[in-house]
């Protein structure tokens, strides 16, 4: 499942430098998650590093980007092919 950022982001950029598949772009007025290139940090790390560091809890998992576990991997070695 993609994250999703929520509309009490406070745009403060802190998530951007965590996320290693760079899925996350700032916009206006809230920052957003690219669901194509976000893995929930599956391949770098055990957990989502973007979600620890957001003052306001502003990301979720995005229920309407269902991913299982073998479809996140399989994105995470795509994207490596393409690096
Ligand atoms: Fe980036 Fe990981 Fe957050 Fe997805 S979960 S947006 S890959 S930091
Ligand atoms: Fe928005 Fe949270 Fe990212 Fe800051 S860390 S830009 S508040 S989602």
């Amino acid at each position: 499942m993609a994250l999703k950022i929520i509309d009490s982001c406070i745009a403060c950029d802190a998530c951007v430098i965590e996320c290693p598949t760079g899925a996350i772009e700032a916009s206006d007025p809230i920052y957003v998650i690219d669901p194509l290139l976000c893995t929930e940090c599956i391949g770098y790390h055990k957990q989502p590093s973007c979600i620890p560091v957001c003052p306001v809890d502003s990301i979720i998992l995005d229920p309407d980007c269902y991913e299982d576990k073998k479809e996140l991997l399989l994105k995470f070695q795509n994207s490596k092919k393409g690096a």
